[in-house]
């Protein structure tokens, strides 16, 4: 589209952003009758922000297989005789977000996201998203049965690659207009109702008038200025993992406009990621830089110091949290070490050809060879650590096993085994920002609300925009369910009012 055609398509609803929120926002508005466009700050070839970097992991709750059957209809000709997908029960998933929030996500929004999860998981796959079982990710094998644990059954099969092309062709099938190389600059607002939108087309300023605005445009993660101004210092050093477009114009938009902030400002998530990873994702590593599996493992910092329990829970419990904590470290940086009895576990991730790693047959020769550390102190961790192990429990990496260490300064409550097997490996790491978790206060229809907790006319948000769900960690799986839910909430909300 050129400008003109921008500026006269005269849309019934606005979406700003074209990742995952977005989307499933403009299919919801446009199942409702209205005329939909959608702007993009990016190019046609760098479309689709940080749902296009996911691995595909999709949290919802489900009751058992039959469930399951019905968000993936191909797993009807499976042979799943070996596999053992449990339940993943409402309860399970409001537990989940209690624990991992600390009990301080906002009940209702809460609410809406478990409780339409599987109906949402569904909706999505209605719109030609396929779904698979995460076998690997989120399941091992014990005595030639695959066993799940965690809440994440089924993943989105290719990723967020898949994902986009999916809602791509679905949007394209309903007539959603998109408009590429096209950031949204500000909003429009008359008689305190927001009806359209400014925006760039290739540098040339257009105004949009539309009868309702979803913005679905992501956090700050890609701005280091809001990274430092918001996370605290250090932050504006971290690698991003996605895209470098989610600069937190639309929430810079809304609060100017007067929309209420909600949720963890100071707060994101970021998870360990490589050392020599670029500043912003690759789409053709996507999200293979992180390296999840430390629970196996040790981590050490530059001093050759453990410096936190690596097993107090699965990875998904941990891992939006911990990367933060590298970033805390001497040098911004970690290591992770594992022996070769473990290598099994170790996800696909540690096997790309851009991994920073160093490997021995002996423990002294992997020291030399961890750049930054301490080699002396690194052998003294790994003696105590590996004396404190408590061998007499069996180790299981399907369950929090208990099998913990004694008597270190910061003990290990799970899979904790000595580092007594080589070859030894290590692996590189520093903080990748994924997200951040401040954002906008919505009501329990989507729409933004002001300073004082009144709805904002014509004014909606989805995806990272929306504050108050995550708090200090997170729940994996649950952007991109966030994003479908809240995307379609705001979609249909913005759709009714446009009409009326
Ligand atoms: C490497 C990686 C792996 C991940 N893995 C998973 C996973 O497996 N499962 C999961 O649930 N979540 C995962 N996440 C998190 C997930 O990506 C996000 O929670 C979710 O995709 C956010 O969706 P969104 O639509 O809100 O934002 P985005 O997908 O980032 O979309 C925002 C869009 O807005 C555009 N935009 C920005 N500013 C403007 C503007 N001013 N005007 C117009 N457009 C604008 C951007 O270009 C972008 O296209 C991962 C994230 C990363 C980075």
């Amino acid at each position: 589209m050129n400008a003109t055609e921008i500026s006269e398509y005269s849309p019934d609803v606005i979406v700003v952003g074209a990742g995952n929120a977005a989307l499933c926002a403009a299919l919801s508005a446009r199942a409702e009758g209205a005329r939909v466009l959608m702007l993009e700050a990016a190019s046609f070839e760098e479309r689709g922000g940080n749902s296009r970097f996911t691995g595909g992991a999709f949290r919802f709750a489900f009751n058992g297989v039959d469930d399951l059957m019905q968000v993936c209809p191909s797993m009807r000709d499976d042979d799943l005789s070996n596999v053992d997908f449990g339940t993943y029960t409402e309860a399970q998933f409001f537990d989940d977000m209690f624990e991992l929030t600390e009990y301080r996500t906002d009940p209702e929004l809460c609410e809406i996201l478990v409780r339409n999860s599987l109906e949402t998981a569904k909706w999505v796959a209605g719109h030609g998203v396929k779904l698979q079982p995460g076998l690997g990710r989120q399941a091992y094998q014990v005595d030639g049965k695959f066993k799940f644990w965690g809440g994440l059954a089924l993943h989105i099969w290719g990723g967020g690659e898949e994902l986009l092309k999916a809602l791509y062709a679905a949007a394209d099938r309903a007539g959603i207009a998109i408009a590429y190389s096209t950031p949204a600059e500000s909003l429009i607002r008359k008689d305190g109702r927001v009806c359209g939108i400014v925006a760039a087309h290739h540098g040339q300023r257009i105004e949009i008038p539309a009868g309702a605005v979803v913005l679905a445009c992501g956090g700050f993660e890609s701005n280091p200025e809001m990274r430092a101004r918001y996370l605290g210092v250090g932050w504006d050093m971290a690698k991003v993992r996605g895209t470098r477009f989610n600069m937190g114009a639309g929430l810079r938009m809304a609060l100017e406009a007067g929309a209420q902030p909600h949720g963890n400002w100071s707060g994101c998530h970021a998870v360990a990621w490589d050392v020599n990873a670029p500043p912003f994702g690759d789409l053709s590593v996507g999200d293979q830089f992180q390296k999840h599996n430390y629970p196996y493992g040790i981590l050490v910092n530059a001093r050759g110091d453990r410096y936190i329990d690596e097993g107090r829970n699965f990875h998904s419990h941990t891992y939006a949290r911990y990367g933060g904590e590298i970033l805390k470290q001497p040098g911004m940086f970690a290591w992770q070490i594992f022996d070769s009895k473990v290598s099994h576990l170790l996800r696909s991730e540690y096997r790309i050809p851009r991994v920073t790693k160093a490997q021995s047959d002996t423990l002294e020769g992997l020291a030399e060879q961890l750049d930054g550390v301490d080699p002396k102190s690194f052998l003294e961790t790994v003696r105590a650590f590996n004396a404190a192990c408590r061998t007499d429990i069996p180790f299981d990496p399907n369950v929090r096993d208990g099998r913990h260490t004694d008597g270190l300064a910061i003990d290990k409550t799970n899979w904790a085994n000595p580092l007594d097997t080589p070859p030894y490996h290590a692996y590189h790491v520093t903080t990748g920002i994924t997200f951040t978790f401040g954002g906008l206060k919505v009501s329990n229809a989507g729409q933004v609300e002001n300073q004082y907790g009144q709805p904002m006319p014509g004014l909606y948000a989805a995806g990272e925009m929306v504050g108050g769900l995550f708090f200090n960690n997170y729940a994996s799986g649950t952007g991109l369910m966030s994003g479908a839910t809240f995307g379609r909430l705001a979609g249909y909300g913005a759709a009714q009012e446009a009409r009326a």
